[in-house]
């Protein structure tokens, strides 16, 4: 099982995290935020419509009130936690830039179980460390299928108990195609050899490490069994 150049169509779900307020208090500091702010703009702008401002005397602070309450209310909305991405990329994390640990760069997929989170180690495709939070609290479901996808792909690194995460929702993200590897330049994971043909190139398909095609061992480190190149082979 060893994918050829031509690529086959990558996939990622982006999981964005949910908010951990209850919507019908989001809701309803946004409605009555929303109608205050409404009340409370009237009153500035009634001595010019020929009314009197001396009838609303709070009418500033029923502004003030109503855009404060607007505020909370997208607080509480929207979390400052990042958007997760878990497909055949790795795990990646986007705050305000997307960052990709590809999963043979994962050095471990552990529990923390003081704060409920699933935390991917390792480091991204530009070579620097990073590790990837996705706390059961709001990203439950990107924690679930870092542990599924994990233990398919690399469950050498994976060290969260099963009960851990929920299970794996098929509906619970977006799944969009992702560009194909670009191997020229990258080198052979056996031999450190640089691919200068994109031909030249074998990718695991299960942690997408990369190989030269002459230098295919017969298992990945993953643990994948690869399919070797037959020797004297001409590529197609
Ligand atoms: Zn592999």
């Amino acid at each position: 099982m060893m994918t050829q150049t031509n690529q086959p169509v990558r996939r990622e779900r982006i999981f964005s995290p949910q908010s951990t307020t209850p919507t019908w208090i989001t809701k309803s500091l946004g409605a009555l935020g929303a109608l205050a702010l409404g009340a409370g703009f009237y009153t500035q702008v009634a001595p010019f419509l020929g009314g009197t401002r001396a009838a609303f005397p709070h009418g500033a602070y029923v502004l003030a009130g109503g855009a404060f309450a607007l505020g909370l209310a997208i607080l509480f909305g929207t979390s400052g936690d990042a958007e997760i991405r878990v497909g055949s990329g790795g795990v990646g994390v986007d705050k305000g830039g997307l960052r990709r640990i590809p999963w043979w760069s994962i050095d471990r997929i552990t529990w923390n179980e003081t704060t409920k989170t699933v935390e991917v180690g390792g480091r991204d495709s530009s070579g620097v460390e990073l590790v990837i939070h996705a706390p059961i609290k709001n990203q439950s479901q990107a924690a679930a299928w870092i542990v599924k996808e994990g233990l398919a792909r690399v469950p050498v690194v994976v060290d969260v108990m099963p009960k851990a995460v929920p299970e794996a929702r098929a509906d619970a993200a977006v799944e969009v195609a992702i560009d194909t590897i670009q191997v020229v330049g990258k080198r052979c994971s056996a031999t450190q050899k640089v691919i200068a043909y994109e031909p030249d190139a074998r990718i695991c398909p299960r942690c997408e490490r990369i190989y030269h095609k002459n230098d295919v061992p017969s298992m990945c480190r993953c643990g994948a069994a690869l399919e070797r190149e037959p020797r004297g082979a001409r590529p197609a």
